[in-house]
């Protein structure tokens, strides 16, 4: 029993545990509160629950707090956090804050999944890594938790409001992990994250986007999609090979159908194919499906050959999608002044003879 993963249990779980070792269903509340939505990182933060209760709790429980190793901060405020797990290995996360004059403050944490990636995207430093190993439910939640604990020490209200699972890692290739994490994280007594303000990106995992939208219709879906034949896209996401577009598309029509939802389709723009004659083969593929194209322009990362667009080439290609009718929006840029692209930090850190900045 010594191995259960706190920051992974359901409240459910904790009552059966809880009761399965002689403590009343009220202390499997107040443990779920202080981890999942007080954020704390240690037994002793824990105050309500009884010295005797307490060591057996932590007899009965793991609880690994993630070690922040690196934080880098932009001009903009964007952080990026690069957080040691309890076996040695590393992941990240970005922090991006959007102050709004109209509705309130969006604070969105965009998650890891996995730590590295099998997936090997061609402009992905995380793909050039491999993969190494699923993230568990609690590694997941964690990051939000951890991230969540730093911050409130300089603003004590502060509060998550949206998650992009949009970092190292495919998401749907870690899918029973990802579902869980979603329902810890929006759950009444823990961080409460709308689930409609979550959204799993996705390289094109065919049968997962179908079972996801009948699992749980109410989670945004993006596609990271990049080019719109299947002998580019077959290089740029390796993951065409096996569900071509044809197959991905007739999915995420399915995903419509289900949810009745729009797909947000990404696109990478670098300066090789934010050319004219792509723009007109996104046409072709996206004309009539409903969602919108969201725009990437990619941060050089080294090893990829990869080099930015100009401003007036990601004009000229939006241009020629929104005259077809397609919705475009560029992504805010947040971060460029950071290693902020997918897996960059990781890259830098480990190349480098570095030593953890110490607890949260
Ligand atoms: S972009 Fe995403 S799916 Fe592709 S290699 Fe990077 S982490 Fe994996």
């Amino acid at each position: 029993m010594e191995d259960i993963e706190l920051r992974g249990c359901s409240l459910d779980e904790l009552i059966e545990i809880c009761q399965g070792i002689g403590l009343k269903r009220y202390r499997a509340t107040q443990l779920f509160q202080w981890v999942q939505q007080k954020a704390v990182r240690s037994w002793n933060d824990m105050r309500n629950l009884g010295e005797a209760d307490l060591r057996t709790l932590s007899s009965h429980f793991q609880f690994y707090p993630l070690e922040l190793v690196r934080e880098q901060r932009s001009k903009d405020g964007t952080r990026k956090y690069l957080f040691r797990l309890h076996d040695g290995e590393t992941i990240e996360c970005v922090l991006m804050d959007y102050e709004r004059t109209m509705t309130r403050d969006r604070h969105t944490i965009c998650l890891s999944t996995q730590v590295g990636c099998a997936v090997g995207c061609a402009f992905c430093a995380t793909g050039l890594e491999g993969f190494r190993r699923n993230l568990s439910v609690g590694e997941i939640v964690g990051q939000v938790l951890d991230i969540t604990h730093s911050v409130r020490r300089e603003d004590p209200d502060f509060q998550v409001t949206n998650i992009v699972f949009m970092g190292m890692g495919e998401p749907l290739l870690n899918y029973d992990q990802v579902l869980k994490a979603i329902q810890l994280l929006n759950h009444e007594q823990g961080q409460k994250i709308g689930m409609r303000r979550m959204t799993i990106s996705t390289s094109g995992v065919v049968p997962r986007i179908i079972q996801l939208a009948k699992d749980n219709p109410q989670v945004g879906l993006a596609i990271s999609l990049h080019a719109a034949q299947d002998n580019v896209r077959n290089q740029l996401v390796p993951m065409n090979r096996r569900y071509p577009l044809a197959s991905l598309m007739e999915a995420c029509e399915e995903y419509i159908r289900i949810t009745r939802r729009r797909v947000t389709f990404e696109v990478a723009l670098t300066s090789e194919n934010a050319r004219n004659e792509e723009a007109k083969a996104f046409v072709r593929l996206l004309k009539g499906h409903l969602g919108y194209v969201n725009l990437i322009p990619v941060n050089p990362v080294a090893g990829t050959g990869m080099e930015r667009p100009t401003s007036e080439q990601i004009k000229r290609f939006a241009q020629v999608l929104e005259n077809a009718g397609i919705s475009v929006f560029s992504r805010e840029e947040r971060g460029t002044d950071i290693d902020a692209a997918c897996g960059q930090l990781r890259r830098l850190w480990e190349s480098e003879d570095n030593e953890p900045i110490g607890p949260i």
